[in-house]
């Protein structure tokens, strides 16, 4: 099959007699001498070139042929005198009309008195001169000749510009098209193209085969995917509903030869994407449709074809970037852009953006398995998506956390408490799930919508602190709290590079006997004005930042380096506690650290304990129990501090290898008084010596305790009673001045 056997042209049934008028070719004749005009249309009156009339048109001098050409630009011919009111002014003429007027297809013919006046051979490759002649060789046969010439070459250089036009046409356009947004918009682009490519209004349709919904193999059914100009309310209509019979033939014939049309009235462009797969296109033309590149017209179908598999591929890739497989809701990625696409619309309406995250997700995960966890979070994506798809934009950002974009009166603490009252049946199992949520009114003026997530979260973290189940709204504050964090952390950085920090040391001691077993090593931070800046506020703003890095390294080569000072001066056998938090628990490279931090500083393991909480097993206890056992395996002994404040579960207690554990001062407060704290006190302490543990009372600063304590079963106690966090020459002269 040749090529051009995939486009099948159709004569127009009432021949010829068309109401627009025939083309011809306009040639202009330029002399001062008006027996040449004359002699001219005499020569040539009811002469036909390459089947098409002549028009001849008069200019007397080289300045009116000018003025003409500037309203007549598509001239096919010039028939031009050299010498007219000036020796050159043919010349000058030609010199215009190339370099002025850029008419480079307009053929040109000289003419000249004399043969002495003929022009100089470069100056006819210069100015692209067809052809010249002495006015006496201008006889009605030679005329005929030189314009049959010039205007077949005027004639193909037109086709070349046109098809240079329409190639380029459909290179940019494909480049276009692979960077919209998918099949419809592409379509559209068909459309246009086709339309400019046979010169007429964009006015048209596209039909391609409708995804088989159930997968059965009945007829095909094609639907409009793209429509154009008056077919526009078309879209979606399927192929066998179109009241226009025409065109539903023209394209269902179309699509069952598979191979392109050109009717008199209309093109119908088959575009064949495999080969069983493609699509076409109805442009409908209101004038007759006037000599269409067949040639072009292929390279374009091809090339369309291969741009529409492109799209799809590209849509392909967007599913890929935009979705999340797992819920199969759209992503962050589709979320912040969602929210910069409604930040930017003027004069919006009052719309709230919501970030969730489900309440301790990561213990259900531990707990309960991932497949678990899986089946939880896409039975959440559906209670969303059935509780808001209506109003708002769902998504799914990450792990346990989803978001959702509506007005006000849909999403709110309220609506979102609602949806998830009723627990959820997850592998036959009824699982009550609470979540946070942090709203954010999406206000004037416009930012981006990555920035608008970020206050999402600033405003989920405080919910989170808050407790299980609640929802903070973002407000101001919140962000003047978070630039206020973001200035600490600078002075941090800086005060840290200062030696702004320093360790103080609190003595345990042993219950009864009184004798110091160990330090607590506290970190302290004066800032260059005196002021002291508690640990418990420094400490999470440098764990949000790489600076806790540094710090931890800092911090053990600090407390080892002072442990082996402590044992010179006599304190034989004192064990030193370290407090090391999730965070820096999870840093890649932690027990590497402490290795060096070991070696470097000379020191036992044995005597160095490090202090964790419960909190470690929230970021996942599987990782957690990896690295506290490498720390185990190198010798360092393990105690879980502030314990009954956290998320206690036995079974974390059990698998953690620890072999002591500090009851948290606020229940050692407690037993200054009567009644339940005494009781979680004692039920805490026989816990852990259940469970082969020694027991820490921390905060003991009222000495009251002391007899419950012990006969609890307690075996160290630390508090302000005893001595307070000190400097290391302090702490010396304290243990000095104890009366043993
Ligand atoms: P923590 O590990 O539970 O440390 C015990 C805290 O209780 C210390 O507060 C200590 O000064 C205080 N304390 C001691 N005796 C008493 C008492 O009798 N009554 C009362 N009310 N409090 C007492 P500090 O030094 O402000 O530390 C607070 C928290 O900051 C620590 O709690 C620990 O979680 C964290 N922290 C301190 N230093 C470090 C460190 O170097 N690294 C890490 N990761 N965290 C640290
Ligand atoms: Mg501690
Ligand atoms: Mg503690």
């Amino acid at each position: 099959m040749s090529e051009d056997d995939d486009i099948v042209f159709v004569a127009e049934e009432s021949a010829g007699e068309s109401a627009t008028p025939e083309l011809a070719w306009r040639v202009l004749v330029v002399d001062d001498d008006e027996g040449v005009h004359e002699a001219t249309e005499f020569a040539l009156g009811g002469t036909r070139i390459l089947d098409r009339p002549l028009k001849l048109m008069h200019a007397r001098s080289g300045a009116e042929a000018l003025a003409l050409l500037r309203s007549e630009p598509e001239m096919a011919v010039i028939l031009l005198d050299v010498v007219m009111e000036t020796d050159d002014a043919g010349l000058r003429t030609v010199d215009a009309i190339r370099n002025d007027l850029k008419a480079v297809n307009t053929r040109i013919i000289l003419r000249t008195g004399q043969p002495g006046h003929a022009p100089e051979t470069d100056t006819i490759t210069r100015y692209d001169i067809n052809d010249y002649k002495t006015k006496g060789e201008l006889t009605r046969n030679k005329l005929f000749t030189a314009l049959t010439s010039a205007i077949r070459s005027y004639d193909q250089l037109l086709r070349m510009e046109s098809s240079r036009r329409g190639l380029e046409k459909i290179i940019s356009a494909s480049n276009q098209f692979i960077a919209e947004q998918g099949m419809q918009a592409f379509a559209e682009g068909v459309i246009t193209q086709i339309a400019s490519l046979i010169g007429v209004t964009p006015e048209g349709l596209v039909c391609a085969a409708a995804e088989e919904p159930h997968g059965d193999f009945g007829p095909r059914q094609y639907r409009v995917i793209a429509a154009a100009g008056r077919f526009r309310n078309m879209m979606q209509q399927r192929l066998s509903d179109f009241e226009d019979r025409r065109i539903a033939y023209a394209l269902a014939d179309v699509l069952v030869r598979r191979q392109s049309i050109i009717n008199p009235h209309s093109v119908v462009l088959y575009f064949r994407k495999s080969e069983r797969e493609g699509f076409a296109a109805f442009v409908d033309s209101a004038v007759p449709i006037a000599d269409v590149d067949r040639h072009l017209l292929n390279v374009f179908c091809t090339n369309i074809a291969l741009c529409a598999k492109n799209v799809d591929l590209v849509s392909e890739l967007r599913r890929e970037a935009f979705v999340d497989r797992q819920t199969e809701l759209p992503n962050r990625t589709a979320f912040i852009g969602q929210l910069s696409v409604h930040a930017r619309q003027p004069g919006r309406k009052p719309m709230v953006l919501a970030v969730i995250d489900v309440d301790q997700f990561a213990v259900v995960n531990d707990i309960l398995g991932n497949s678990y966890g899986d089946d939880l979070l896409r039975a959440m994506a559906q209670r969303l998506r059935a509780a808001f798809v209506a109003d708002a934009f769902i998504a799914r950002l990450e792990g346990d956390a989803f978001a959702l974009l509506g007005p006000p009166d849909r999403v709110n603490p309220e609506t979102l408490r609602r949806c998830f009252a009723e627990p959820f049946t997850i592998q036959d199992v009824s699982h009550p799930v609470s979540v946070c949520a942090g709203f954010v009114p999406l206000e004037m003026p416009y930012r981006e919508g990555a920035e608008y997530l970020k206050d999402g979260y600033l405003a989920l973290k405080r919910a989170k602190t808050a407790g299980i189940g609640q929802s903070v709204t973002y407000s101001r504050d919140i962000g003047l709290e978070s630039r206020e964090r973001a200035t600490m952390l600078r002075d941090l950085r800086i005060g840290f590079d200062d030696r702004q920090l320093h360790l103080v040391y609190q003595p345990l001691l042993e219950l009864g006997s009184g004798r110091m077993v160990g330090v607590e090593a506290l970190m302290r931070w004066r800032r260059e004005d005196g002021k002291l800046v508690p640990p418990d506020r420094f400490i999470p703003i440098a764990e949000q930042s790489g600076l806790i890095v540094n710090l931890g390294r800092w911090l053990l080569e600090e407390s080892f380096s002072a442990l082996g000072r402590l044992h010179a001066a006599g304190l034989a056998d004192l064990r030193m506690s370290v407090n090391i938090s999730p965070v820096q628990l999870r840093q890649p490279g932690f027990p590497e650290l402490v290795r060096n931090a070991l070696g470097d500083t000379g020191t036992d393991p044995r005597f160095v304990e490090f202090e964790i909480t419960e909190s470690v097993a929230l970021g996942g206890l599987e990782v957690a129990l990896e690295v506290l056992g490498a720390l185990r395996g190198m010798g360092i002994a393990l105690a879980i501090d502030d314990f009954g404040t956290g998320y206690s579960s036995l079974s974390y207690l059990e698998r953690l290898p620890a072999s002591r554990l500090k009851i948290d001062r606020s229940f050692v407060h407690s037993m200054s008084r009567e009644g339940q704290g005494r009781r979680i006190a004692r039920t805490i302490i026989r816990l852990a010596r259940e469970l082969g543990m020694r027991v820490v009372a921390e905060g003991v600063d009222d000495p009251a305790v002391l007899p419950l304590l012990e006969q609890f079963g307690c075996d160290e106690v630390q508090g302000y009673h005893f001595a307070e966090p000190m400097g290391e020459d302090a702490l010396l002269a304290w243990h000095a001045a104890v009366p043993r």
